[in-house]
Parts: C-alpha cells; sequence; structure tokens
C-alpha cells in the first residue's frame, strides 16, 4: 500500500515521533496530539479496520495498548485514559489503516468528545440485544476463538 501514510510511517519510510516499535506494530506521537501524550497504534500490516484485521493481531493490539497506555501513566502521571479506535468515515476514520488512538486525560481538559444520548426506547433496546446477540453466538459457534 505505497499510498497510505501510515503504511509509510509504519514501515519508517516517513519520519515520526516513535515512541515503541516491534516486528508487527509502530506507536507515534499523533501529528495533532488532542491532548498531551496522544498516541497512535499501528500495524505494520496495512489492514483498513477491525472488520478486516485478524484476530491474532488484534489481540496483540490490546496488549500492546495496555502496555503504552501503562507507560503513559507512569511517564506523564495522567488522571485517566481512553482508548479510541474509529472504523468508517461515518465514525470519525480519517486514515483507513487500523490504529488505536492511546488518549490520557487530565481533568479539565475538554478536546475530548463527549458522549451524547440516543433515547432509544426499552422495545427497541431489546430488539437490539437480541439481533447482536444471536449474530455474535452464530459467529462465535462457527468460529471458534484462535
Ligand atoms: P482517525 O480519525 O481515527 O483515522 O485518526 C487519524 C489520526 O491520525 C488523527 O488523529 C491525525 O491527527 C493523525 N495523523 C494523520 N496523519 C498523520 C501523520 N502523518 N503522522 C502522525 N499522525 C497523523
Ligand atoms: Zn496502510
Amino acid at each position: 500500500m505505497d499510498n497510505c501514510i501510515f503504511c509509510r510511517i509504519a514501515r519508517g519510510d516517513i519520519p515520526s515521533a516513535t515512541v515503541y516499535e516491534d516486528g508487527d506494530f509502530r506507536v507515534i506521537l499523533d501529528m495533532n496530539q488532542k491532548m498531551k501524550g496522544h498516541m497512535l497504534v499501528i500495524p505494520k500490516e496495512h489492514y483498513e479496520n477491525l472488520f478486516e484485521l485478524p484476530e491474532d493481531l488484534a489481540a496483540k493490539a490490546m496488549i500492546l495498548s495496555k502496555r503504552v497506555a501503562h507507560a503513559a501513566k507512569e511517564a506523564l502521571h495522567p488522571q485517566g485514559l481512553n482508548l479510541l479506535q474509529n472504523n468508517g468515515e461515518v465514525a470519525g476514520q480519517s486514515v483507513m489503516h487500523f490504529h488505536v488512538h492511546i488518549c490520557p486525560r487530565m481533568a479539565g481538559d475538554d478536546t475530548f468528545p463527549a458522549w451524547g444520548e440516543a433515547a432509544i426506547s426499552a422495545e427497541e433496546t431489546e430488539e437490539i440485544r437480541e439481533s447482536i446477540h444471536k449474530e455474535v453466538n452464530d459467529e462465535a459457534a462457527e468460529n471458534p476463538a484462535e
């Protein structure tokens, strides 16, 4: 993926503020940090989003995110931390190469969007629960975890 900016950053073709690198991932400071210590965990192989990402890399991405979050806690002493991972333009994804945002948080910082509320009825909530429950169990039966 020569035209993918994160492929080029992950490979090291483009310089980045790298905080960690191993065979599978590069972790960098976001070019436009939304808060102090805002980082991105980027797999070296190109997968567009969570739906495309193989389960073994998804597991590694979460373990590495935990390690980096812990390092940020030690280094920057944030009071909290968000993990964020956007999939699709409608969800705010602007770079179409899977990545996890690590967002250290301080009390009173207001650069991160607050959650709104969607006002879903109890009836619809039950329909949603049933439909996802069915899919996730069908999938688990067809593809037991690796
Ligand atoms: P997302 O909106 O979830 O796709 O996040 C993309 C993130 O990548 C944004 O926070 C951008 O600031 C960041 N970004 C885009 N280009 C670069 C780059 N060349 N180096 C570092 N971060 C970047
Ligand atoms: Zn890529």
